[in-house]
C-alpha cells in the first residue's frame, strides 16, 4: 500500500446567519519574496517568524462555496493545475459533499490564473456546467476582453489573457458584468480596484452577522497586513492596490468585520486588529462546532 502524496483536503465552515460558507483549499503556489516591492526578503521572513508562521514564500489558494436558501455559489475557482499550481478544489469539494453540478452561480473576484484556472478546461469547457450566472465586475471583464490592452501587454502576460478569455467564453451567455453593489440577497459587491482593474470583494451579511471575502487584498497575509504598503508584481496598479488595502484594513478593524481571502494561510477567516499605525491579522482557530 502506498502512502498519499498530498495533504488531506482542507475545509472549514462558518455560518453567517442562515448562510453557510465553506472555505476550501485549492493548494498553493511557490514564488519568491523578490516579487514583493517595499520590503526586503529578510524583513519579510522576519515578519513571518514574529507570527510563528512558515518563512517559505508559499502562497496558499482558497476557494469558497456560499450556500443560501436560493443558491449554491462558488467564489472563484482556484488555479486548476495551471503551471502546477493548486488543483485540489475537486477533492476538497468532494470531501465537503458538494457536487460540482450543484453550483448554480459563480462570483469572480478577478480573472487572474490562480482564480479562474479551475473554472474551465481547454476549448472553453465549463467545469461547472449548471452555472446560470457568473458575476464579474464590468471593469474586470472590459480589461481582459480589450484587444488594445492585450496587444500592449508584455509577451509573458499573454497566457493570462488566454486563460481569462477561455473562461469567459466557457460561461458566455451566463456572464453578468456588473457595476452595482447590491448583487444577491445577503451578498453585496465591494469594489477593491488596484490589484486588477475590477478586483472585487464580496460582503455576506445575514441576521446581524457578516463576513467579507476580500479576494487578493493580501498575497502574504501577515506581511501585507503588518505593512500595507508592500505590493506584489501581480498588482496592475500597485499604488491603487496599496491604498485600497489600507482603506479595507481600516474598515475591517473599525467595524470588527470578519474577513477571509483567497491567499489566507489556511482556509480560514480572521479579524483585523489595529496596532497603533498598523494592523495585525488574528486567524480564527479551527473549531469542531459550526456556530
Ligand atoms: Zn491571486
Amino acid at each position: 500500500m502506498s502512502l498519499p502524496l498530498y495533504q488531506a483536503p482542507g475545509l472549514n465552515r462558518r455560518k453567517v446567519g442562515d448562510i453557510l460558507i465553506t472555505m476550501l483549499s485549492d493548494g498553493y503556489l511557490d514564488v519568491s519574496f523578490e516579487l514583493l516591492s517595499g520590503i526586503e526578503a529578510v524583513d519579510a521572513e522576519n515578519i513571518l517568524s514574529l507570527h510563528n508562521a512558515s518563512r517559505l514564500p508559499r502562497i496558499n489558494i482558497n476557494v469558497y462555496v456560499i450556500q443560501t436558501r436560493e443558491r449554491t455559489i462558488l467564489v472563484d475557482g482556484g488555479a486548476g493545475g495551471i503551471n502546477g499550481w493548486g488543483n485540489r478544489l475537486p477533492v476538497a469539494l468532494a470531501a465537503a459533499g458538494i457536487d460540482p453540478l450543484q453550483i448554480d452561480t459563480i462570483l469572480l473576484t478577478h480573472a487572474h490564473p490562480d482564480h479562474v484556472g479551475g473554472l474551465a478546461g481547454p476549448q472553453s469547457t465549463p467545469f461547472f456546467p449548471n452555472v446560470q450566472q457568473l458575476f464579474v465586475h464590468q471593469n474586470e471583464y472590459n480589461f481582459w476582453t480589450n484587444d488594445t490592452i492585450r496587444s500592449g501587454a508584455p509577451d509573458d502576460f499573454q497566457p493570462f489573457f488566454d486563460l481569462a478569455t477561455n473562461m469567459f467564453s466557457a460561461y458566455d451567455e451566463k456572464l453578468v458584468p456588473f457595476t452595482h453593489e447590491d448583487l444577491l440577497p445577503g451578498i453585496s459587491a465591494v469594489p477593491m480596484p488596484g490589484h486588477t482593474a475590477g478586483h472585487t470583494g464580496y460582503l455576506i451579511a445575514n441576521k446581524g452577522q457578516s463576513l467579507l471575502i476580500w479576494g487578493d487584498i493580501v498575497h502574504f497575509p501577515h506581511i501585507q497586513i503588518d505593512q500595507p504598503k508592500v505590493t506584489i508584481a501581480f498588482d496592475s496598479d500597485p499604488g491603487a492596490a496599496a491604498s485600497t488595502r489600507s482603506r479595507i484594513l481600516d474598515r475591517a478593524s473599525s467595524e470588527n468585520l470578519a474577513v477571509t481571502g483567497m491567499h489566507f494561510n489556511m482556509p480560514a477567516s480572521g479579524l483585523i486588529e489595529r496596532t497603533g499605525t498598523n494592523y495585525r491579522l488574528i486567524y480564527d482557530t479551527w473549531s469542531p462546532a459550526l456556530i
